[in-house]
């Protein structure tokens, strides 16, 4: 049995990445289960997703604890070293990260993959939801499953222009992808608290979860406050009219960004 465990964010399409695995091995007469886990329901949360594939019927219906392959979909994620807590020994860790593995910072006795799927998505879907590219770097360097399984699961759920544009978001990191090398970087601190453990409180800072920045500019703004008002996360307050944004409460959801009605805030990518 293999057993793999997904990281990302609300939004990035894990539980989606998941069930696109599940359907396409069972196009290829395997037994598959993917399980979500929500924990907080709230846009930019850490989500975690687990897929089980074997030759036989499974049994087994309790969480994954030690995966044989870690799959990080969000590139801020792709940082913590705690991702990788209980990989197995001689797993593997695909990240979806802009360097290559010898680059990533976390180290242990196990294989690193990379893959820029956040490029790769923003060129082909226009939008950093980064599951589908991730895929495709998972086809190429596990060979679980076919690259034109995945392909009929991504067109059967999303018909039409989106799925193409997934499709070739797919292709494009299958061809990318940096293939598996030896996990080089310092080991994980003991005390460092895994990413997949959800129930985040509104206290607790969330500026990790941004992979874009939103940036006011002051001379383009004409204090409509709609951004204030918009904000799903109090993130921003008024001084003189004018916004003033918390970095520290901003999870980088684009709200305010969408809302501006004269385009006054830029969303800037945050540099991994
Ligand atoms: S400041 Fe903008 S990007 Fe940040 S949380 Fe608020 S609406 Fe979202
Ligand atoms: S929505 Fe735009 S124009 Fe209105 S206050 Fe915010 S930045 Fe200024």
């Amino acid at each position: 049995m293999i057993e793999i465990r997904f990281h990302g964010r609300g939004g990035q399409g894990a539980v989606t990445a998941s069930r696109l695995i599940a359907e396409a091995v069972a196009k290829e007469g395997k037994y598959a289960q993917a399980i979500p886990m929500y924990g907080t329901e709230r846009r930019g949360a850490p989500v975690t997703a687990y897929v089980r594939i074997d030759y036989r019927p499974i049994r087994r219906r309790d969480l994954v604890h030690e995966p044989d392959i870690v799959i990080v979909i969000d590139p801020i994620l792709s940082r913590k070293p705690s991702v990788a807590a209980g990989l197995k020994s001689g797993g593997l860790l695909l990240l979806n990260y802009p360097t290559p593995p010898e680059e990533v910072e976390i180290g242990g006795d196990f294989m690193v993959s990379t893959v820029d799927a956040t490029t790769i998505a923003l060129e082909t879907l226009g939008r950093p939801i980064t599951n589908t590219a991730v895929l495709g770097a998972f086809s190429r360097v596990t060979g679980i499953t076919k690259l034109k399984s995945l392909e009929e699961a991504i067109l059967k759920r999303f018909p039409g222009e989106i799925g193409k544009r997934n499709v070739e978001a797919l292709r494009r990191a299958y061809e990318e992808v940096h293939l598996p090398k030896p996990a080089k970087g310092p080991l994980r601190p003991r005390e460092e608290e895994p990413p997949h453990v959800t129930g985040y409180g509104v206290l607790k800072s969330v500026a990790d979860w941004r992979v874009f920045r939103p940036v006011v500019d002051l001379e383009k703004c004409v204090g409509c406050r709609l951004c204030w008002i918009y904000c799903p996360e109090t993130a921003i307050s008024l001084v003189d009219e004018k916004p003033i944004i918390d970095y520290d409460k901003c999870k980088g959801c684009g709200i305010c960004v969408h809302e501006c009605p004269v385009k006054a805030i830029e969303f800037v990518r945050e540099s991994v």
